[in-house]
């Protein structure tokens, strides 16, 4: 099957896959992630050991037969006060195109965010990825955005946004199947805040996860995560067979580092109010800088003979 995808000026760039079993594949792929055995619990989930390879050993090999995962905000984007104010580097998207491309398409966004949100910052890009931890799955580049998640209560957001509201700097940012809850403006309401929310959530069945992420609170269903959807992501025809990268800097992005590992891959944490500064990549800037040398490993490599 050959992919489109469109580029800066109307320009169209276009790559075999190769795969000829990639659509039956996908058909199922919305029940598979749904049903996802990997349930990673962050608790359970090591970090990095000193024996795993630094960003710079990852750079020194052959690196065609890598996938790369990446988190966003926090990771390729520096953090904002809220959500709408963060900023995309100049060439940050057109470097993961070129990634995306030097990978035969192993390119894949994770985050917490809705992946339509995704597509309106790396416009006009498309990538395949998962948002709201596992809740959306996209498994084509520019294709339709499915929800695996069923959306949380309209009762429970209704009422998280009105108590929101009553808290001045906290905003509460609904998002199909989650909520996130951020108290960046006023942390000195945290504990309140968390309070308020766990009280809420013993009010309805279970099934429902309250998740800390860096001056945020999230509620998404239990059963997905972003390790789930790497887990689904990396069985599709792009991905599979090779060796997954996961870039994260929050509490989120560790069910898909241990994912990543159990596939023989690497988890790189970005550092940040979760992770610290002793990590792999110090600062999203220190990310697009790997980023933009993954890039030109790629693009240099010498391309094995046909045979
Ligand atoms: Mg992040």
């Amino acid at each position: 099957m050959r992919w489109k995808v469109a580029w800066p000026q109307g320009a169209i760039f276009s790559y075999a896959s190769g795969a000829s079993r990639a659509m039956g594949d996908r058909q199922h792929l919305e029940e598979r992630m749904a049903k996802a055995a990997t349930d990673l619990r962050m608790d359970e989930v090591r970090l990095a050991k000193s024996s795993d390879p630094t960003p710079g050993d990852l750079l020194a090999g052959d690196v065609r037969n890598y996938a790369l995962f990446l988190d966003c905000d926090g990771t390729l984007l520096d953090i904002a006060p809220t959500p709408n104010e963060v900023v995309v580097p100049a060439k940050l998207v057109e470097t993961l195109v070129r990634i995306y491309k030097g990978l035969g398409g192993a390119l894949a966004i994770l985050t917490g965010r809705q992946l339509a949100e995704i597509d309106t910052l790396m416009k006009p890009a498309m990538f395949v990825g998962s948002g709201v931890h596992g809740g959306e799955l996209r498994t084509t580049t520019g294709g339709a955005i499915a929800r695996v998640a069923t959306s949380l209560p309209a009762s429970l957001v209704e009422e998280v946004i009105r108590r929101a509201q009553k808290l001045p700097g906290i905003i509460a940012e609904p998002k199909g199947p989650g909520l996130a809850v951020h108290y960046r403006l006023a942390p000195h309401l945290k504990d309140a805040l968390e309070a308020e929310l766990r009280g809420l959530l013993t009010q309805y069945p279970e099934g429902l996860v309250l998740c800390h992420g860096r001056k945020l609170f999230e509620i998404i269903p239990a059963g997905h995560s972003k390790g789930t959807a790497l887990e689904t992501i990396l069985a599709l025809p792009e991905f599979a067979g090779r060796r997954p990268i996961m870039i994260g800097d929050d509490m989120g992005d560790i069910p898909a580092f241990a994912a990543a590992r159990h596939h023989g891959g690497v988890g790189l944490r970005v550092a940040g109010e979760q992770f610290g500064t002793d990590v792999e990549l110090e600062s999203p800037q220190r990310v697009f800088a790997w980023l933009t040398r993954f890039a030109e490993q790629l693009e240099t490599a010498p391309r094995p003979r046909s045979s």
